[in-house]
């Protein structure tokens, strides 16, 4: 028998699992070519040439041995102090190679924090919607998840709801921006009125909240938008990077953490988020990809790719009379469902031949998320299908 908590776990993944069995069968009928699949964020975009380039040196490289051996489990220190370089560069920070740790992609990075930080029942908040795996990253340490309910105007928080929602048992704060699903960045005045909330609340409860900002799609901004950095505005702020949208590189699994200088009870947060690395059983990043990453720093991948791809399913689905907003970053569309049960939509959208995720997957009914990381001639033959569907529906 496998575990109670697994079994829980396998129960709540029947909606994705369920999609990826839907694909294949449509596939089976109608050819992989006829079908839209905009339900998962794997980018089609190629990671830039620097990549390739890099890891053609790499392996080349003669005089480097030993580079697929292990090393210190926060990986290692030239990669550590090379990122660190370049946050203070970009951001104005002082930080050095202690506050980062590579870890295995973005969700390695939470797993890792959340070990570090939680007690069993310690509570950790997000706003809705939001990315699914929270929730069973928050169950893995035993903790609740809290979630703030939407605000369907902007998505932007709702602080006014979050404020009630803090208790002595909160822990730690997720925020994502570029969010998945809606592509909405937080802007600087959210954040300084949430960070203003949070110290509040420490000070009333006489606890320390970490705010956790997971980043995966930070260089996914259209039109040049500014994505604050957190740890300007709040000390407890850690970030989880990610080169998995960045370089797209999902396959690969390589992020870091950035634990700030500022934060309460750095030192040992640095050196127990060491240790969860390790008897998690990731160890350390990937050898070669941390060599790899360091040397694409300030490489891009094609955002206009991207862009483009946004401009024309935002012109042509608002012009069928779907309503959603612009997404500002990431690579993502939040859609209001025609009707309002998601999940219908959705199995009205796969009679279509389109794959795309219920709201309800990331907390926020009624919304259906459409992920535009796909070729551009899948969404120009999609359209169709997605005006049809609207006007079955008038
Ligand atoms: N966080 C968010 C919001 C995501 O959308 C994803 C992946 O889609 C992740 C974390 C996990 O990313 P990674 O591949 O770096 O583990």
């Amino acid at each position: 028998m496998i575990s109670e908590k697994m079994h829980e776990q396998v129960k709540n993944s029947s909606v994705i699992r369920a999609m990826f069995e839907e694909g294949k069968r449509l596939a089976g009928i109608y050819g992989a070519e006829n079908v839209f699949d905009f339900s998962l964020g794997n980018p089609n975009v190629e990671p830039p040439e620097e990549v390739k380039k890099a890891i053609l040196e790499i392996v080349n490289d003669k005089n480097v041995i030993g580079i697929h051996g292990y090393m210190n489990n926060s990986g290692y220190e030239e990669v550590r102090a090379a990122i660190a370089k370049s946050i203070n560069d970009k951001f104005g920070t002082t930080i050095t190679h202690n506050s980062i740790l590579m870890t295995v992609g973005a969700a390695g990075g939470l797993n890792v924090i959340l070990k570090t930080l939680l007690n069993p029942k310690d509570e950790v908040i997000t706003f809705a919607p939001f990315f699914g795996e929270y929730r069973n990253y928050v169950k893995n340490f035993d903790g609740e998840l809290i979630a703030v309910s939407p605000n369907t105007i902007d998505f932007q928080p709702n602080l006014k709801e979050f404020k009630d929602k803090i208790t002595p048992k909160t822990k730690a704060v997720i925020i994502n921006s570029p969010n998945n699903p809606t592509g909405v960045i937080y802007s600087e005045e959210t954040i300084i009125k949430l960070s203003e909330i949070l110290r509040e609340k420490q000070k009333e409860f006489g606890t320390d909240i970490y705010l956790i900002a997971d980043e995966p799609y930070r260089e996914l901004a259209y039109d040049q938008a500014e994505v604050p950095y957190l740890s300007k505005y709040y000390a407890n702020t850690i970030v989880g990077y990610s080169y998995s949208k960045s370089l797209s590189l999902p396959g690969e699994r390589i992020g870091y953490l950035m634990i700030s200088d500022q934060a309460a009870d750095f030192e040992n947060i640095i050196s127990a988020a060491n240790i969860a690395n390790r008897i998690l059983g990731f160890v350390n990043a990937p050898a070669l990809f941390q060599r790899v990453i360091v040397k694409c720093l300030d490489a891009k991948v094609d955002l206009e790719a991207y862009n483009r791809n946004r401009e024309l399913l935002y012109k042509e689905l608002l012009s069928y009379g779907y309503q959603c907003i612009k997404p500002e970053g990431a690579f993502y569309m939040f859609v209001k469902s025609p009707i309002e049960n998601d999940a219908e939509f959705c199995s009205l959208a796969n009679k279509k031949n389109i794959l795309i995720v219920p709201g309800s997957a990331f907390g926020c009914p009624g919304y259906v998320r459409i992920a535009y990381c796909v070729a551009y001639e899948t969404i120009v033959k999609a359209l169709p299908g997605f005006k049809a569907l609207i006007e079955e529906l008038k």
